[in-house]
């Protein structure tokens, strides 16, 4: 989508509060963990869990996800490519805030294109997280816990990712979770791993 700028005059006002400071009255560092597979992989349920274990532990954290942002903020996109991607992109600006806000956010979309990952990748920054939720499109569609993948099979819905429209997985993610193999406490385990790793969580 070619980029458009229609406001001019704008001023970007000086912080009077930094990521920093938010981050050190957080005790924890921000990041977005940028949850991406096949629908029914596992994303929201992993996302879901994961924040409850973070906020359990008095982590800033928020989940974006399909019915958050599609129902409201994106309400005006479909599943084309170029409104798959307006869509990743708005998340990604988004996503970018609340990691300059203190949080950890995760965001649980499809977003099959590399690119528009690549592109949310470079606006959010060091603090871009991208997890891979690897299960295989046989186990997804055998799980299929909204009936799309039927659906998709019947041609009610076009442009179905893994069925009729492409996923392209990452090749540089972060973290895989084999969400076929593991359950879904023991991926929640390997993500809270990972940010202690890196030294976003010191203590959950
Ligand atoms: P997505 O957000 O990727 O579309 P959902 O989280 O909505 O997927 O659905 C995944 C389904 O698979 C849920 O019904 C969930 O209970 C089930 N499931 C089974 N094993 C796992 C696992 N290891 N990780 C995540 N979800 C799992």
């Amino acid at each position: 989508m070619v980029e458009k700028i229609k406001a001019t005059n704008i001023t970007w006002h000086h912080e009077t509060v930094t990521r920093q400071d938010r981050e050190a009255g957080n005790g924890h560092g921000g990041a977005v963990l940028w949850f991406t597979g096949l629908s029914a992989s596992g994303k929201s349920t992993i996302a879901q869990a994961l924040q409850a274990v973070l906020f359990e532990h008095g982590c800033q954290t928020y989940v974006l996800d399909g019915d958050n942002i599609r129902h409201g903020l994106n309400k005006d996109l479909g599943f084309s490519p170029e409104d798959r991607e307006e869509n990743i992109r708005r998340i990604g600006e988004v996503a970018a805030l609340f990691m300059d806000a203190g949080m950890i956010v995760s965001t649980a979309f499809i977003s099959p294109y590399r690119a528009d990952r690549d592109k949310a990748r470079s606006l959010c920054g060091d603090g871009f997280i991208e997890i891979y939720v690897h299960c295989p499109v046989e186990v997804c569609e055998e799980r299929d816990p909204k009936g799309l993948y039927k659906k998709a099979r019947s041609g009610d819905i076009p442009e179905f990712t893994g069925i009729s429209a492409p996923y392209e997985a990452p090749e540089n993610a972060e973290l895989t979770l084999n969400a076929a193999e593991h359950d879904v406490e023991q991926c929640v385990g390997l993500v809270i791993a990972y940010l202690q790793e890196r030294g976003i969580l010191k203590n959950a």
